[in-house]
């Protein structure tokens, strides 16, 4: 089934409905929205010359072209390979040319940068003349693509090593959706807004579906990205709001509510994933903002799916429900394996394995790294965790950041959190640094304030944790080196303490 029949069949049977705001203004109700995704699809079949199954890269901050021409593109039987803006044009290039993408459809701003870097790609400049032309070719019908044709071709940002392609289908992401409903917000009305302010090339605009398939309101924020003010406001004027945030933006809309006294007025569902939240600023979020959080964890393989636990569950969870990521979302199998792929008791402490309807089928052209990550009929998410009697999966760390100091295993997700709970500590980074004698010793690159030294920090690690996860040594750092998402590089790190020793 194609994902844009979503929009086709609301558009059918409520064309008049708000679709598509940006800021509090309305841009286009359903039916406009698929007339002007139906007339674009022919161009780009016709004028642009592309083949059912062509690839279209997406390079375009959030504005309101991006849904339309997502759903564009698989209207005319095509996939789209979203880019984040923040990428350097020479990082584009190499997803153009491993995609083997045909065209880019990018924003005035990425244009001049875009035409630099691939003078031979042909592109499509949004609210340019071309533009505004393809939008009045005739509509094309809606086009048949298989299930397992590929839907969204998404590169991992690669905090792990080289970007890989991930190949995301119609069926899994439809199944993505049907997990949203199930497992994360089983009340999704059409009063309900989606507002884009984490980046549409990632999860966020994953989550366009759930909303597309309710007749619910899209929005595009004015600034266009997570600005917290700008996000109270669209709450408070419009009621509703719903938005996937990662953990840092969480903190800074916390922040802003309790500036504002506003508390959570007019945000229904705020979903947070993507990264470790830490249980100290959940509990505050919940006090500052009340039951709207939901949780989510998956991962590019497995599309926002994997675990979730909903706002009942977030709001009514101890502090160790809320060290956990929830429980399996309804179309997927999780177990916690030993590296054989044998299920582990509960408790003990594997790789996390995932099979289901929401699994990549692998990555793009790489035979071999398709077949690492998917062994025995199941997804080797490379996270380690622990799965409770009652199935709720707590998640350690991610196998390539274990540091094995003296024979022992050390989470340093572990010990970042008691570092966390220091007044005046900003940002932690935990990783290990090749020893002789120990195999890998603990190093801490801390981001703080003025003030804290490492005999505060030494003190407060003995009084939490085990003497052998003691980091050895204390970098003081102004900032942690970090992706386009806002992820920690620790290969940055751990290259710079390789090379130190
Ligand atoms: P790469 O695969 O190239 O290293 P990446 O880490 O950014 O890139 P993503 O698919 O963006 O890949 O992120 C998925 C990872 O993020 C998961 O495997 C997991 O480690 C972490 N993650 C996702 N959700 C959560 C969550 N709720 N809690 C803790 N960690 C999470």
């Amino acid at each position: 089934m194609n994902l844009a029949t979503l929009l086709a069949r609301a558009a059918r049977r409520h064309p008049e409905r708000p679709a598509l705001l940006q800021g509090s203004q309305l841009l286009w109700t359903y039916g406009q929205l698929a007339d002007r995704v139906a007339r674009l699809a022919r161009s780009l079949r016709e004028v642009q010359g592309l083949a059912p199954g062509d690839r279209v890269v997406l390079y375009l901050a959030n504005e309101p072209a991006y849904l339309e021409l997502l759903h564009a593109c698989w209207w005319a039987g095509l996939a789209v390979v979203p880019v984040n803006v923040k990428l350097h044009a020479q990082e584009l290039a190499f997803i153009v040319a491993d995609s083997g993408a045909r065209l880019a459809c990018v924003g005035a701003a990425q244009h001049e940068a875009v035409a630099a870097a691939l003078p031979e790609l042909p592109l499509l400049v949004t609210g340019s003349p071309e533009h505004a032309q393809a939008l009045q070719a005739a509509a094309l019908p809606l086009q048949d693509v298989e299930a397992d044709a590929l839907a969204w071709l998404f590169y991992t940002s690669g905090t792990t090593g080289r970007p890989k392609g991930v190949i995301e289908t119609h069926r899994m992401l439809m199944a993505m959706t049907a997990c949203y409903f199930s497992d994360v917000d089983a009340s999704l009305g059409s009063d309900d807004v989606i507002v884009y302010a984490a980046p549409m090339s990632h999860g966020a605009g994953l989550y366009n579906f759930a909303f597309m398939a309710r007749g619910a309101r899209h929005l595009v924020p004015a600034s266009g990205g997570f600005e917290p003010a700008e996000l109270v406001d669209l709450a408070q004027r419009l009621g509703r709001l719903c938005l996937f945030a990662a953990p840092t933006m969480v903190r800074r809309l916390v922040d802003e509510a309790e500036r504002r006294g506003t508390g959570g007025a007019g945000f229904k569902t705020i979903v947070y994933g993507g990264g470790p939240m830490y249980v100290e600023d959940i509990q505050r979020a919940l006090r500052v903002m009340g039951p709207c959080f939901a949780q989510i964890y998956g991962q590019g393989e497995s599309p926002m799916t994997i675990t979730a636990m909903d706002r009942q569950a977030v709001a009514t969870a101890d502090a160790a429900r809320l060290a956990s990521v929830g429980r399996a979302q309804l179309l997927v199998e999780v177990r916690v394996a030993d590296a054989d792929g044998r299920e582990l008791p509960p408790g003990e402490v594997g790789e996390v394995l995932v099979h289901g309807e929401t699994v990549m089928p692998g990555y793009w052209r790489q035979p071999e790294a398709s077949a690492r990550a998917l062994r025995g009929g199941w997804l080797w998410t490379g996270d380690l965790g622990a799965m409770s009697a009652d199935g709720h999966l707590t998640l350690k760390d991610r196998s390539k950041d274990l540091i094995i100091s003296g024979g022992s295993n050390i989470y340093p997700r572990e010990v970042e959190e008691v570092l966390l709970a220091q007044p005046g500590v900003r940002e932690v980074a935990v990783v290990g640094q090749p020893d002789r004698e120990w195999g890998e010793v603990v190093v801490a690159f801390v981001v703080a304030e003025p003030g804290v030294d490492a005999d505060a920090l030494d003190a407060l690690c003995l009084a939490h944790i085990a003497r052998f996860k003691r980091p050895k040594r204390y970098e003081f750092v102004s900032t942690l080196p970090k992706n386009h998402y806002g992820k920690v590089l620790k290969t940055e790190l751990r290259t710079r303490l390789q090379q130190e020793t």
